[in-house]
């Protein structure tokens, strides 16, 4: 099925890369759980298909729903997002080049880079990626791409992507954009010049805490080949359950993500108004420094907020276990609510670090539940 480029966002995820099964008509794509794929004579594969590492038609069919969502030509699965995010350092840099990386990357980010890249060979600058004059301060002769993720994790920081485009194409150095915290839904970096996306599939994009998975996406021919290839070398490609279950998930990640947005939208004006909470992080709220940008470049804010707490680090662990709704748990973007405090959990690992986050923060991964019981939880779990 070849559908018109401007079908929209639903239909596309619904639909691209998604016929029924030309066999059995069935409607819904098959897992094709197999390692191999009969040859009828030496050579001669049915569909393009030989091996599972190297491709796998379930695969193929999140790949192609991606790419259509991002506004690329390319995508390719990965079992993580992490796998991903490997595999475009080695596809994209080569020992002795230099990167740029916002100073509130992903921890996971954060480590790859500093404590696997930088032995590999690679120097890297970590800058406030809101600050533009930073991010051009920081470029060198050796620059070759810049690392941004907006909203970043977990202040929320947004980066103008089209400036930093700009940057990076002025000193022949690529953007990528880690865009698991917007989705493709509100927010198509690509379309905003970035060369390449990343995505932990395992957050909005799967949305329902079953799955670690990940993905790279892109326009550019040449590097859609080398991520294929550097995949099928390196071998972290998504099984094909697991891009099966990230397919099912992506099928309704755009009510998804309104119902998250409406629901963090009410979330962040409860906080605000709170005499025991401090500073709220939403780029939804005017008051966010980087709101103006986000306006410019996300369809709507997204469904994470944090906040600080009035009473300090020990007020927000306890608030953390009080809640009844907002689990305790790390990572995001699933139909749940989540609560956590980021600088014993998620962003323990970068304390004393330029990546270090206040003590009194807590992060709120605010889900599709009914948004009167989330609020009455979380005023509950307050007081
Ligand atoms: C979770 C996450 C990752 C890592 O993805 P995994 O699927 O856990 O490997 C990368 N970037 C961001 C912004 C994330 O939230």
């Amino acid at each position: 099925m070849t559908l018109p480029a401007d079908d929209g966002f639903s239909t596309r995820a619904i639909h691209v890369g998604q016929e029924p099964d030309p066999t059995t008509g069935a409607v819904v794509l098959p897992i094709y759980q197999t390692s191999t794929f009969a040859q009828d004579v030496v050579g001669q594969t049915r569909a393009g298909y030989d091996y599972s590492r190297a491709g796998n038609p379930t695969s193929t069919a999140l790949e192609l729903a991606l790419a259509s969502l991002e506004r690329g030509r390319h995508a390719k699965a990965f079992a993580s997002g992490m796998a991903a995010a490997d595999t475009a350092i080695r596809a994209m840099l080569r020992p002795g080049d230099h990167l740029i990386i916002p100073d509130d990357a992903y921890g996971g980010s954060f480590r790859l880079i500093d404590k696997i890249g930088v032995p590999w060979g690679l120097t890297y600058t970590a800058v406030p990626i809101a600050d533009l004059d930073a991010v051009r301060a920081a470029v060198r002769p050796t620059t070759r791409l810049i690392w941004c993720e907006t909203p970043t994790n977990p202040l929320l920081t947004i980066a103008d992507i089209y400036a930093i485009s700009e940057i990076a194409h002025d000193a022949g150095a690529k953007l990528l954009v880690d865009n698991t915290f917007a989705s493709p839904y509100l927010q198509q970096p690509l379309v905003l010049g970035a060369d390449v996306v990343m995505h932990s599939t395992t957050k909005y994009v799967g949305g329902h805490s079953d799955i670690i998975g990940g993905a790279l996406i892109t326009a550019d021919d040449e590097l859609g080949e080398s991520f294929s290839f550097h995949a099928k070398s390196m071998g972290g490609i998504a099984g094909p359950f697991d891009a099966w279950l990230t397919l099912r998930g992506l099928k309704t990640l755009a009510v998804r993500m309104e119902r998250h947005c409406d629901n963090a939208e009410a979330i962040a004006d409860l906080l605000q108004s709170h005499s025991r909470v401090g500073r709220v992080y939403y780029p939804g709220l005017e008051n966010h420094e980087g709101h103006d940008v986000a306006a410019g470049q996300m369809l709507r804010y997204g469904g994470m907020v944090s906040f600080r707490v009035a009473g300090g680090r020990e007020e927000a662990v306890k608030i953390c276990s009080r809640t009844r709704l907002f689990t305790l748990a790390e990572s995001l973007g699933g139909v749940e609510s989540l609560i956590e405090h980021p600088g014993l959990m998620t962003h323990a690992s970068v304390a004393g670090s330029s990546l270090e986050v206040p003590d009194d923060l807590i992060r709120l991964s605010v889900g599709i539940e009914d948004i009167d019981d989330l609020m009455a939880d979380l005023s509950d779990a307050l007081n």
